[in-house]
C-alpha cells in the first residue's frame, strides 16, 4: 500500500495517522506529496486568480460528504485541486496588487514546516523551552530596532488587529491605574472611570482601533477620529485642540493612535510632534506599524524617526516582512504595564513559577496555546538577513513611487496622494467634467469586471464618500510594465460599461 494511503477497514490503522517515531516515514511521504504538487502549482500559475464566482465553487465544497473519509492522502489532494487550489487567490503573482498580502520568502516556509510539526505551544516553558527563548530574542530585536530601550518587552500576536487591541487594553488599564491612584482622588472608582476615557487617532486609521474599543466595552463612540492633512497623514495642531478640549470637558485622553502606514495611502503620522503632545498631556501613544514596520529594516528607517518614543507599537511581519500568515507582534516601552494581561491559573503557571524566574510567555498575552510563529521570523533572519528583507520593501516602495508617476502623467487616471509606502488610490475619470456618480459606478465595474477575468486584481476604498480603485505593491516581481498593463485593462473595463450607459451619460464625454 502506498505510504500515502490509510486502510479503511482496520480501525488499529486509526494510529497510522498520528505522526510519532513510528510514522515519520509516512509524514515525510505525504507531506513531500503536497510540497511538490504545490510547487509545481505554483510554478504554473498563469493568473492570480480564475474569476469564480461564489456560485459556482459554492456547490462543488458542499457536495463533499464530510463522513465519507477517502483514506488517501493523494486523492484528497486531487479533490482539494478542484474544491480550492485550482480557484485560489495567488499573492505571489505579479498582478495581484490588492491587499497587504505579501509573496512570502522561502526561509519563512522552512520555518513553517518546522512549527507545525513539533507543534510547540509557547504560552509556558513547560511547553516549548527553546521556542520561548527564540520568540524573546526576536522581540527584544524588534524593540532594539524600533529603539524602545532596555525595558521593552513584547509578544507575538496573531496579527495586527490582535495588537493593537492588546494595545488598547494595556493603556485603558494604566489609565485607570493612573487615575484611581491620582493624589486628592480617593474614594474614585472604576465604573466613574470608564466611561470618561478616550482614544484620539486619525480619521484614516485602521478600523481595528474602533474595534478595540468596542471589545474592551467602551463602545466606538470613544474613538476621536482626528483630521488629516492633504497627504492623509494626522493633523497634530487638530490632535493638540482635541487633547485641550479632552481636558475641558474632564475626559481622560488614555491613548493617542499614530498610524505608520495607513492601510490605504501608507501615509505616516508625525510621529515626534505626536510624542511631544502625549507626553504633555500624559496619554499613552500607540503607533500602529502594522503595514510600515518594514521600514525598520529598510534604507528608509528615517521616516520612522520619532517611533522610539512609543509607549506601545503593532507590527505585522506578514505584511511588509515578506512572512506567512500569521505573524505579528506587540511591543511595550515597559515591560511592567505587560501585568494586566497575566492571570496565574494552578494548573498552567503558577505564580511560584514567576517567582522562580520560569518564563512564560501566556503572562505577557491575551491568548493561552500559541503558535511559535517566531520561528518563520527567526529562520528568515538567520538564512537571508534583515537587509535583504529591506531591500525586497523598498524595492516596492520604489516601484510605487514610479507608478505614481505613470498615474499621474495618465489623463485617464486620477490618484490621490504621492505614496511614502506602496499603495496607491486612484480612480478611471469618464471625462473631463465627470459626474461623480457615474465615475463611481465606472470604477465600482471595472473593479468587479477584472476581478472576474481574473487577470489582475486591485482593491477599492472610498475618499470623501467616492469610489476609487487601490493597488498595494508589496511584490517586487511587479514591474512597472505589470502596472501599465492593468491600468490599460482597468480602462477597457471601464469604457466598456461606458459604452453601454444610455445616451445622457455618454454625451457627458
Ligand atoms: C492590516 C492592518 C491592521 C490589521 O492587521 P491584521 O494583521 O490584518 O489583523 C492594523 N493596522 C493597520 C494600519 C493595518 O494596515
Amino acid at each position: 500500500m502506498s505510504l500515502l494511503a490509510h486502510s479503511a477497514e482496520d480501525p488499529a490503522d486509526s494510529r497510522t495517522y498520528l505522526l510519532n517515531n513510528g510514522t515519520a516515514h509516512r509524514y515525510h511521504s505525504a507531506v513531500t506529496e503536497s510540497v511538490t504538487r504545490i510547487s509545481a502549482k505554483i510554478a504554473g500559475t498563469a493568473r492570480p486568480f480564475t474569476g469564480i464566482s461564489v456560485d459556482r465553487l459554492a456547490p462543488a465544497i458542499a457536495g463533499v460528504d464530510l463522513d465519507a473519509p477517502l483514506h488517501d492522502a493523494a486523492a484528497a489532494l486531487d479533490e482539494l485541486e478542484e474544491v480550492y487550489l485550482r480557484d485560489a487567490v495567488y499573492f505571489h503573482h505579479p498582478r495581484y496588487l490588492a491587499h497587504l498580502n505579501c509573496p512570502v520568502v522561502i526561509p519563512a516556509l522552512v520555518g513553517e514546516a518546522v512549527l507545525s510539526a513539533v507543534n510547540s505551544s509557547l504560552d509556558t516553558w513547560d511547553q516549548s523551552a527553546g521556542g520561548t527563548l527564540i520568540e524573546r530574542r526576536l522581540i527584544d530585536w524588534t524593540a532594539a530596532r524600533i529603539g524602545l530601550g532596555e525595558l521593552a518587552d513584547g509578544i507575538f500576536t496573531s496579527g495586527g488587529s490582535q495588537s493593537n487591541l492588546q494595545a488598547m487594553l494595556l493603556a485603558r488599564d494604566e489609565a485607570c491605574r493612573r487615575e484611581l491612584t491620582r493624589d486628592g482622588v480617593a474614594g474614585a472608582r472604576l465604573t466613574d472611570v470608564l466611561p470618561r476615557l478616550r482614544i484620539l487617532t486619525s480619521a484614516c486609521s485602521h478600523f481595528s482601533i474602533r474595534k478595540s474599543a468596542t471589545l474592551l466595552g467602551m463602545g466606538a463612540e470613544a474613538v476621536i477620529a482626528v483630521p488629516v492633512d492633504a497627504e492623509k497623514r494626522m493633523r497634530t495642531d487638530a490632535l493638540a485642540d482635541e487633547l485641550a478640549r479632552c481636558h475641558r470637558d474632564g475626559l481622560i485622553p488614555m491613548a493617542v493612535v499614530a498610524t505608520a502606514g495607513t492601510t490605504d495611502f501608507g501615509s505616516i503620522d508625525p510621529l515626534p510632534e505626536t510624542a511631544d503632545l502625549c507626553a504633555r498631556h500624559g496619554a499613552w501613544m500607540h503607533v500602529d506599524a502594522a503595514y510600515g514596520c518594514g521600514l525598520l529594516v529598510s534604507r528608509r528607517r528615517d521616516l520612522l524617526d520619532g517611533i522610539e518614543r512609543a509607549d506601545s507599537v503593532t507590527v505585522d511581519y506578514h505584511k511588509s516582512f515578506f512572512q506567512p500568515v500569521s505573524s505579528s507582534a506587540i511591543l511595550v516601552r515597559d515591560r511592567a504595564t505587560l501585568r494586566h494581561v497575566t492571570y496565574h491559573a494552578d494548573y498552567l503557571n503558577p505564580r511560584r513559577m514567576a517567582e522562580a524566574r520560569i518564563p512564560n510567555q501566556v503572562d505577557k498575552s491575551i491568548q493561552t496555546t500559541r503558535r511559535f510563529d517566531a520561528l518563520k521570523l527567526w529562520l528568515t533572519l538567520r538564512i537571508m538577513g534583515a537587509r535583504a528583507v529591506g531591500e525586497l520593501f523598498d524595492e516596492v516602495v520604489d516601484r510605487a513611487a514610479d507608478a505614481w508617476k505613470l498615474l499621474h502623467d495618465d489623463p485617464r487616471f486620477e490618484v490621490v496622494t504621492e505614496p511614502r509606502l506602496s499603495t496607491l488610490v486612484f480612480r478611471y475619470v469618464p471625462s473631463a467634467d465627470p459626474d461623480p456618480e457615474l465615475a463611481d459606478r465606472v470604477n465600482l465595474h471595472a473593479r468587479e469586471a477584472l476581478f472576474a477575468s481574473g487577470d489582475a486584481i486591485v482593491a477599492g476604498t472610498k475618499v470623501d464618500g467616492r469610489h476609487y480603485l487601490k493597488f498595494t505593491l508589496l511584490n517586487p516581481e511587479t514591474t512597472l510594465e505589470d502596472i501599465a498593463t492593468v491600468l490599460d485593462l482597468i480602462a477597457e473595463h471601464a469604457g466598456a460599461f461606458l459604452a453601454e450607459q444610455p445616451r445622457p451619460a455618454l454625451s457627458a464625454r
